[in-house]
Parts: structure tokens; C-alpha cells; sequence
């Protein structure tokens, strides 16, 4: 079922691509028994009747038990505007579930929701359950939390008790490792207002949810790590990508998760790593899969952020200039994350803003990273912001970059 679910997602993405009106107009929804189960599930989670949402679990199977009562736990100390379990699978091959008494059937589910004050809109997570009627009634006795495999990230309100704090825009969801989530909450707290502040009315993500653990592992394992995990050991963020009712993925990304090991950062630079993990928080919703955004534009204005006067990054640069390596232009797509040049890579990126602002002021600094985010290409971006073409742009960019050791 699991490769049958991946593959009906991979169609479902390939298709959406193409025509999305197909998915709209397709046959009417069969309701069956094992909807119905997933309905009393999802109101035993919107009111919090834990009873009820463990009713339909194969009572014999105690791991099952003690995973979904913590699921549910973990759900029900987040805000939803929107969830429910429901089944996945395309509108257009809809079809009732074969029930026979004794006769286990693997049914894909999902879990579609939308974080309230966090997220721009939907998202989902996707179950495999195996299902087993027994006298009329559909009994669960398995679920497997991979039903998505790699386009799904297990979440870890799916893996670890979890216990969650706010504090203004930030919430904290923490591990038994991670120490007090209102004190991690409170913490960062600052530092997003700062970034929002500097963010202004840009399109945003309303809030930053932390994902927290003192377990390196645990949190690798968490989310999708990326390139930019082997500088960014210690937090990093995830984009979040949209996928509506129907569990059709889109390229738009609805929000970030910043994923958190705590106890790995010196007590001076916190601020600075949360003021960087926030900008690529905050920015998520305008940034896309596909095209992928730059790193230099990502990472430049990230760490332009954490902090545009960072000695350590512009050494980098200047050692650069004086050795004559500088080439002028600007970092590779391709290498920036290659451990040889990782450093210079973000060093120059932070120029890059840096002299957007020295020049222009920081509003502009903000403007061409959100254009570039957007999808617009950079010559689009200075055009647009600078009234400068990108060749202009870059010319003195270089300059200013050749200038930075005196
Ligand atoms: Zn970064």
C-alpha cells in the first residue's frame, strides 16, 4: 500500500502540474464505514475526547494505543483552524473499501490541517492503516507513519511526547530533552519581533512553530535537514508545502519549521542564530520548489539579519580579495554548500544585502531578497528596487566587496 500510496501521490503531482480542473470535476466521493471511522476520529480530536479517538484502535494492541494517545496528546496543545483525517486517494479512482469480516484491508490516510497563527494555509500528513472488520465494524490494529515516504516529513507530534509553549508569534514544541518550552518560547520571542519588525508587511508566515530536542539525532531525523545543515548544525528551518483537500501538493510552501538542538549554541550568538532561522522562517511563504531560490539570496539575507557587521563571515570575504580569489561574481547555485567554499559562500552572500542597505537602506536590502524569493531573477529584482539592471548591480557590488579589506 505504501508504494501504491507514493505512487498515486507522484501521479497526483504530475497531474496537478498539468491540469488541476481534472480534480475538480471528477466523480462524487464514495462515504463509506472506514470515512465514517476517520469523521468520529476527527471530532474525537477537534473536542478533545480522547476516549473517543483511541474507540476504533484494535484494543489488543498496546503500542498502538500508547502511540495514538500520545498522538493525540501532542495535537490537542496545538491550535488548528482546519483538521481532519480523512482517506487519500484521487478523486477519480474513488471507490468503496472491499469490507469483508476478518480480511485486513491498507487503507492510506491523511491528516489535513492548518496551524492557526502559523501557517498560510493547509498541509498534510500521511498514515497507512491497516484495517480489520470485525462483527460489521472497522477495527484499526496497525498504522504506519510512513505513508508518504520522502515528500512527507514525520512530524514529531507523530514520534515523541511533546509539550508546547507560546510566546507572542513563537510557538515552542519540546522533547523530554529540551528543558522548559516557555523559557525556549520566551527566548526566541525577542528575537522574532525584531525580524518582524525588519520583515514588515511582506507576505509572512504568521508564526514560527519550534521544533525542540537536546538529541542531535532525534532532531536530523525530525525534518528534512537540507545542504545548509552542515553550517547550520545547531537549527535550522524546513520549508512546509501546501496541499489541499484532496492531498494534491502544490509548489507553494505555507510555512517554516525551525528545527532546534538545544544546548549546542554558545550562549552569545543565540540571538543571532534565532534572527537568522527566523528569516528563512518568516520568508518561506513566498519562497517556492520549484524554481529552488539561490542560496546566496537565502543564506546572504539570513545571515544579513543575523548580523550584517559578523566578523568571521566578512573575513572570509576579505581573505578572499587578498588572495585574489574574488571572482566578482556571485556564488554558484551549484558548489555554495561544498565544505571547501561554504564559508566564503555565505560570507558573500551577506554582502550582498549588506551593501543594499549601505547604500539604499535596509527597506531595499528586504525588497530585492523578497522579489528573488518570489521567483523573479535578480536582474528583475534591481530593476524593480534599485532602478538598476543586474549587470549595473553587480558591477558595484564588486566593487564594493574589492574595497572591504582596507
Ligand atoms: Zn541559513
Amino acid at each position: 500500500m505504501t508504494a501504491r500510496l507514493l505512487c498515486a501521490a507522484a501521479m497526483l503531482l504530475a497531474a496537478a502540474c498539468a491540469a488541476p480542473s481534472l480534480f475538480h470535476s471528477g466523480p462524487t466521493l464514495v462515504h463509506g464505514p472506514v470515512d465514517d471511522m476517520l469523521d468520529r476520529r476527527t471530532q474525537a480530536l477537534r473536542t478533545g475526547d480522547e476516549t473517543r479517538f483511541l474507540a476504533d484502535l484494535d484494543p489488543k494492541q498496546p503500542d498502538l494505543l500508547q502511540r495514538e494517545r500520545m498522538l493525540f496528546a501532542n495535537l490537542r496543545q496545538f491550535q488548528f483552524s482546519e483538521i481532519r483525517l480523512h482517506q487519500f486517494f484521487p478523486p477519480d479512482i474513488a471507490k468503496p473499501i472491499d469490507l469483508q469480516n476478518g480480511k485486513a484491508v491498507e487503507v492510506g490516510v491523511l491528516l489535513s490541517y492548518r496551524l492557526a497563527g502559523i501557517d498560510t494555509g493547509g498541509t498534510q500528513d500521511g498514515f497507512d492503516y491497516t484495517i480489520v472488520p470485525r462483527n460489521g465494524r472497522p477495527v484499526v490494529t496497525k498504522i504506519d507513519i510512513n505513508a508518504l515516504g520522502s515528500d512527507s516529513n514525520n512530524v514529531p507530534w507523530e514520534l515523541v511526547p511533546l509539550r508546547v509553549a507560546r510566546s507572542g508569534n513563537v510557538s515552542v514544541a519540546a522533547d523530554d530533552t529540551a528543558g522548559d518550552p516557555a523559557a525556549l518560547a520566551g527566548a526566541i520571542g525577542a528575537a522574532d519581533q525584531q525580524v518582524r519588525r525588519l520583515w514588515g508587511s511582506r507576505p509572512a508566515a504568521p508564526g514560527t512553530l519550534v521544533f525542540a530536542s537536546a538529541d542531535p539525532t532525534r532532531t536530523r531525523s525530525w525534518f528534512f535537514a537540507g545542504l545548509a545543515a552542515t553550517i547550520e548544525t545547531s537549527a535550522f528551518v524546513s520549508r512546509v508545502r501546501a496541499a489541499d483537500e484532496h492531498g494534491i501538493i502544490s509548489g507553494d510552501v505555507i510555512g517554516g519549521r525551525m528545527i532546534l538542538t538545544t544546548g549546542r549554541i554558545p550562549a552569545d550568538q543565540i540571538p543571532g542564530t534565532y534572527r537568522h532561522e527566523l528569516a528563512h522562517a518568516i520568508s518561506a511563504p513566498l519562497s517556492m520548489f520549484k524554481p529552488e531560490p539561490p542560496p546566496w539570496a537565502t543564506e546572504g539575507y539570513a545571515s544579513w539579519v543575523e548580523d550584517p557587521n559578523n566578523k568571521v563571515r566578512l573575513d572570509y570575504v576579505r581573505n578572499a580579495v587578498k588572495q585574489g580569489t574574488f571572482t566578482g561574481r556571485l556564488p554558484d547555485n551549484a558548489t555554495f554548500y561544498e565544505l571547501a567554499r561554504i564559508h566564503l559562500d555565505y560570507g558573500l552572500g551577506l554582502t550582498v544585502f549588506r551593501f543594499i542597505a549601505g547604500k539604499w537602506g535596509a527597506e531595499r536590502a528586504s525588497d530585492v531578497y523578497a522579489d528573488v524569493l518570489s521567483g523573479k531573477s535578480l536582474d528583475a529584482a534591481t530593476t524593480r528596487v534599485l532602478a538598476i539592471d543586474q549587470a549595473t548591480f553587480l558591477q558595484q557590488w564588486a566593487a564594493y566587496v574589492r574595497q572591504l579589506p582596507a
